[in-house]
């Protein structure tokens, strides 16, 4: 029998999000905030050979997919080579990277040489105006790394947009159009009471339900499903390649489903978004535990999986930045 890393509810663990910074160069409203430059000092952070034998333990616990995430990823030097080594190694058969695209353009190649599959990209208006509002950036960056990813031959590229009342929920349809003329995917997702950043974008929370009801009188939407979807539920516009997904922790919670664990740069393992149950790995590593201790450790971690998060009912539980978790 294949070994796995399973929880306390008999959800199999198989996929594990990797932050490997905490830095960004972007500040969006709901995840960090402005002028902030409170980070983890680089003596904290895991080195690639920290990392990469910690994922060569998960993979041996039976972890087949893993995603670079941050902070934003491509602000951490050499990430392609540390791709290049995950990628590599025994039982990984997936690696992704969530990006917010702005240095996408200088590193799309090297990236998929370095065996990063697939790409989910944060986008969330194509007004230039409000790009600067709600991340302090330029959308022109972040346009053109969208289109060095596509010519480098990312498929799919995913587009996640988080839909905000009052900030771009008027431009929905535009983003569906957008992606229908560049065949990318798109994901719509619920803004999350996380840190003080995630809990003041609250009052432009809105229901994604809300949000399908209103393109379906534009659009015919037929069922639809994606691989790789995670928690996603995917339509089609009909007569078109667009796959929409709606990810709706708020109204429509998927944790019975979880299969993921997310590592912040600092070593420590977080074992769900909404909570604060946690597992600090690199005090262990640093003092030359084999990696049958260090197997041990990460089943041990795995118990304090909570069965769920309470966005809803506790939205002040979670105090550190989406960033600093790995989102
Ligand atoms: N920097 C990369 C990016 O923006 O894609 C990767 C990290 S970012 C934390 C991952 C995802 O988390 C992004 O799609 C972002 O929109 C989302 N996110 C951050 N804070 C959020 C919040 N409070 N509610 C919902 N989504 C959030
Ligand atoms: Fe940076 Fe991504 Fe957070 Fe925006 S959502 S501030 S791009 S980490």
């Amino acid at each position: 029998m294949s070994p796995s890393l399973t929880d306390r509810f008999g959800r199999r663990i198989e996929y594990v999000r990797l932050s490997v910074t905490d830095r960004c160069d972007l500040r969006c409203h709901y995840c960090m905030p402005k002028g902030f430059k409170d980070f983890e000092t680089p003596e904290h952070w895991l080195s690639f050979d920290e990392i990469e034998r910690v994922i060569r333990i998960f993979g041996e616990l039976g972890t087949r997919r893993i995603r670079l995430t941050g902070g934003e990823p491509l602000v951490r030097k050499d990430l392609s080579e540390l791709a290049s080594r995950l990628a590599s190694l025994p039982g990984i058969e997936d690696l992704s990277l969530s990006t917010n695209a702005t240095r996408l353009a200088r590193h799309a190649i090297e990236l998929k040489q370095a065996g990063i599959s697939r790409i989910n990209a944060s986008l969330d208006t194509l007004r230039a105006d409000r790009f600067k509002a709600i991340t302090q950036g330029k959308l022109d960056k972040v346009l053109d790394g969208l289109m060095a990813a596509k010519a480098a031959g990312f498929h799919p590229i995913k587009i996640n947009m988080v839909v905000m009342k009052d900030v771009n929920e008027d431009e929905v349809e535009d983003m569906v159009e957008f992606c229908i003329e560049h065949n990318f995917t798109l994901r719509f997702i619920e803004t999350m009471p996380v840190g003080d950043t995630g809990r003041s974008a609250t009052d432009q929370f809105i229901s994604l339900n809300t949000v399908k009801t209103s393109l379906a009188k534009k659009f015919d939407l037929l069922p639809a499903t994606m691989p790789g979807g995670g928690p996603a539920r995917y339509v089609q516009v009909a007569g078109t390649p667009l796959r929409i997904g709606f990810i709706t922790p708020l109204s429509q919670h998927f944790c019975d489903t979880c299969n993921r664990v997310r590592l912040a740069v600092d070593g420590t393992l977080y074992m769900c978004l909404g909570q604060n149950e946690s597992y600090e790995l690199r005090p262990l590593l640093r003092t030359g535990i084999s990696d049958e201790e260090l197997k041990q450790h990460i089943t041990q971690a795995i118990e304090l999986k909570p069965e769920r998060h309470e966005f809803n009912e506790k939205p002040e539980t979670v105090i550190r930045f989406m960033s600093m978790t790995g989102g």
